[in-house]
């Protein structure tokens, strides 16, 4: 592989970040020099290419980074790459650069961006799912996810301390504007009394009923982990409405927010993103492109960028089921 003809490839992560990133950047530089290639790191995604914010790596510009949250090589959205312009803009940054091939760090936008880039101008893209949401198709975590779980775990952890010294529920916002996945892992792993995803009818009668079943059980306090995507109308409102129905309660309302997305990345997520890191260059290195790689079975695979983009990881319905029954 190391004789390809591939000299120089970019990398840059971009739209919402993740803890794992820089692990993921660190991989694809020394997967470079390991290869023979030059890698040249792009700052504040595709707004960089723009701009032509480039710079030749070496092995130690990313010595102790695999540590950190975030992404030492900035995120940025970039309305300008949405357009034909902007994207030949970005184009022409990467050929004077002499990039023959791109490792895209981020979620489906990014790798939207990826595929036009590719299909508009012949330049080889691959992409690396960074997003705490984990909801992109063709992997089965995605960079970022692990760290945020844990994070939430431990947020509601300490909210249930002070929810069982009191006659209180709990509502807390998780992120997942269109998936589940954070709440209803966390909300397992956390013992919550219900969990609010938005791949589910949740009707606020049937949270009333279990609510009234769970102070039969004995229960005087509830955790209620939410989605942000539940379509309930918001985590105040369906405090409120609880609130007014259920007056024998006290409901509180948890927004983590951006909590969420920083910290250090754990052991999961640092080894997921070096093995997607040295995934993605030896993909450019053997030739292919316009793919996303992933983690399946334990397995490094890959999947069309238009099928990562245009399908949905579906929740496990297995796991709904497990929640269901553990809080009995
Ligand atoms: P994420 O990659 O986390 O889903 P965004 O949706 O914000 O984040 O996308 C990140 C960037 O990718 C955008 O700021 C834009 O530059 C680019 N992008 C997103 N959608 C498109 C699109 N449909 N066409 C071209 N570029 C896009």
């Amino acid at each position: 592989m190391s004789d390809s003809r591939l000299k120089r490839i970019g990398v840059l992560t971009s739209g919402g970040d993740a803890p794992g990133m820089n692990a993921a950047i660190r991989a694809t530089v020394r997967a470079c020099i390991y290869h023979g290639v030059e890698p040249v790191a792009i700052r504040q995604g595709y707004k960089g290419l723009i701009e032509n914010a480039l710079e030749v790596m070496n092995a130690r510009s990313v010595a102790n980074i695999i540590n950190k949250g975030g992404t030492f090589l900035k995120s940025a959205r970039c309305e300008e790459f949405r357009t034909k312009e902007g994207r030949a803009k970005a184009f022409a940054t990467a050929k004077a650069a002499n990039l023959e091939g791109l490792v895209v760090i981020g979620g489906d936008g990014s790798f939207t961006g990826a595929m036009y880039l590719e299909q508009e101008h012949g330049l080889a893209c691959v992409g690396v799912p960074g997003t705490i949401d984990n909801d992109i198709y063709g992997t089965d975590c995605t960079i970022g996810y692990d760290t945020a779980l844990n994070t939430v775990v431990e947020a509601i952890d300490k909210i249930r301390d002070t929810a069982t010294s009191h006659n209180r529920l709990f509502f807390i916002e998780v992120m997942g504007r269109d998936a589940g996945f954070i709440a209803l892992n966390t909300g397992i792993a956390a013992g919550a009394e219900e969990i609010l995803i938005p791949e589910q009818e949740n009707n606020i009668d049937n949270l009333m009923t279990e609510l009234q079943n769970s102070g039969r059980a004995g229960k005087s306090s509830s955790i209620i982990v939410v989605s942000e995507g539940d379509a309930s109308g918001g985590v105040f409102e369906l405090a409120r409405t609880v609130e007014k129905r259920c007056p024998q309660y006290e409901a509180k309302v948890t927004v983590l927010g951006h909590i969420q997305r920083g910290g250090k990345p754990s052991c999961f997520d640092r080894v997921l993103a070096s093995r997607l890191g040295v995934a993605a260059v030896e993909t450019l290195l053997g030739g292919e492109s316009g793919v996303m790689v992933g983690v399946r079975d334990q397995q490094v695979v890959k999947t069309d960028l238009d099928r990562a983009i245009s399908k949905q990881n579906m929740i496990d319905s297995h796991l709904m089921r497990v929640a269901k029954i553990i809080t009995v």
